[in-house]
Order: C-alpha cells, then structure tokens, then sequence
C-alpha cells in the first residue's frame, strides 16, 4: 500500500513536471541578477561564464570593483578569450573626488555598451553594476537602454547589493543571496581561491 501511494505521488510530479516543461518553448537571451547580501553573487556570476566558455561562447566582463583585485575566475576566464575591462584604476570606495570616478565608471561602461550591441557576444557580465547606479556614476535610463536593446540571443549577469528595483524588474531570472553565516564574521579573513 505504502509503495503505491510512493508510486501514484511520483507519476503526479512526473507529470507536473513534464507539464512545465513543455510549457517553456521560448528560447533567447535572458537578463540574471544575483543580488543580495549573502556570499556568492559574482562567483554565480562567473561560473556561468565558466558554463558558456565551457560550450565555446562568446563572453566579456566588466568589473565596476574596488582597487586593482588579483580575481582567480579573471586569472582562468582571460586565458580563455573571456575579454576584462576593470574599472580599478582610478577608483576607490572611500575618494572625494565623484567626478574621476564617475569618468572610470563610464570609461568601463563604454564597453559595456559596445559588447551589448554586438550579436558576437553571447553572454555579458556585468559584475557589481549595482553600485554604479546607486552612487550615481552611470545613468539608471541609459543602462536599461543597452539592456533593453541588446542582441535577442544575448545573455547578460548583473551582480551587486541593493540591486535597482527597475533592473529587477527587467531581468528575467533574480536570486537574492541570503546571509545565513559569513566566516568573515567569526574572525576568518578573506582568503586567495575563496573570496578572490
Ligand atoms: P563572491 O565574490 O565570493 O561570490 P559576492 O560577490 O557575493 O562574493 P561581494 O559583496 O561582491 O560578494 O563582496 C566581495 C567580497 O566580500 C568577497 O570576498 C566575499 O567573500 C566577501 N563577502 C560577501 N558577502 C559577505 C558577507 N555577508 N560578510 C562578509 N564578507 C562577505
Ligand atoms: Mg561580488
């Protein structure tokens, strides 16, 4: 009896399942955020670059971070044609000076903007973009511009905390990375091959 009632509840998931799936006919480039302040936006980010690099695709990455950061998925993703533009130079969290850094945000974002109109690239990273419009470095209408007019086929990631609720709005595909613990918060420091 017990194995019966097993059987009937696997044949209904079955079934659901294959209902979902025949459900999801469309194919095309989709917008993914992961957001969020638990650990492992941008690795999510790059493993999916890992992912597409991995069926010979097409990706670039910019990289809107904080100093000029060793990164082992860049190390990897670079030997392997993923093209890096990084914000690095010229920028720090802590400057005064808003219009150098607006002038490194944009500088990185023109590429943003090239690869987003270029149907060679299949999938667009865009790693910590969030801050950009929350400090006001890029223009929230312009980005959703370039995302909104991209390539049908191409993908893009967008990673950063308190992403802009018009983005996620937009994206198809949103994951909030949750705290539940950080090692960082019972004394561990960052370390190599983990957080960079
Ligand atoms: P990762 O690059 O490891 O996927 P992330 O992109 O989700 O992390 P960021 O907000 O970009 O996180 O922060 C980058 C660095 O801060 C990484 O070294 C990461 O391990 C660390 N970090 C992420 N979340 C937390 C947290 N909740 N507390 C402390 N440190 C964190
Ligand atoms: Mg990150």
């Amino acid at each position: 009896m017990h194995e019966e009632r097993y059987q009937q509840r696997q044949q209904h998931l079955k079934q659901q399942v294959e209902e979902r799936v025949a459900a999801a006919t469309k194919s095309g480039g989709i917008i993914m955020v992961f957001t969020g302040n638990g650990k492992g936006k941008s690795t999510a980010a790059f493993g999916t670059a890992t992912r597409a690099v991995g069926h010979d695709m097409r990706v670039g990455a910019l990289q809107f971070i904080k100093g000029d950061w060793e990164c082992g998925e860049r190390n990897l993703l670079e030997r392997n044609g993923v093209e890096f533009h990084i914000m690095a130079t010229g920028f720090t969290w802590d400057t005064q000076d808003k219009a150098a850094d607006t002038q490194a945000a944009r500088l990185v974002w023109e590429q943003g903007v090239r690869m987003l109109s270029d149907p060679g690239y299949h999938l667009v990273v865009l790693d910590e973009l969030t801050y950009m419009l929350t400090y006001g470095y890029l223009s929230l209408d312009e980005v959703l511009a370039a995302l909104k007019n991209r390539p049908a086929h191409q993908s893009v990631v967008i990673t950063g905390r308190a992403c802009h609720r018009e983005i996620i709005a937009l994206a198809d595909t949103v994951s909030e990375l949750r705290p539940v613990k950080h090692a960082f918060d019972h004394g561990i420091k960052a370390q190599k091959g983990i957080d960079w």
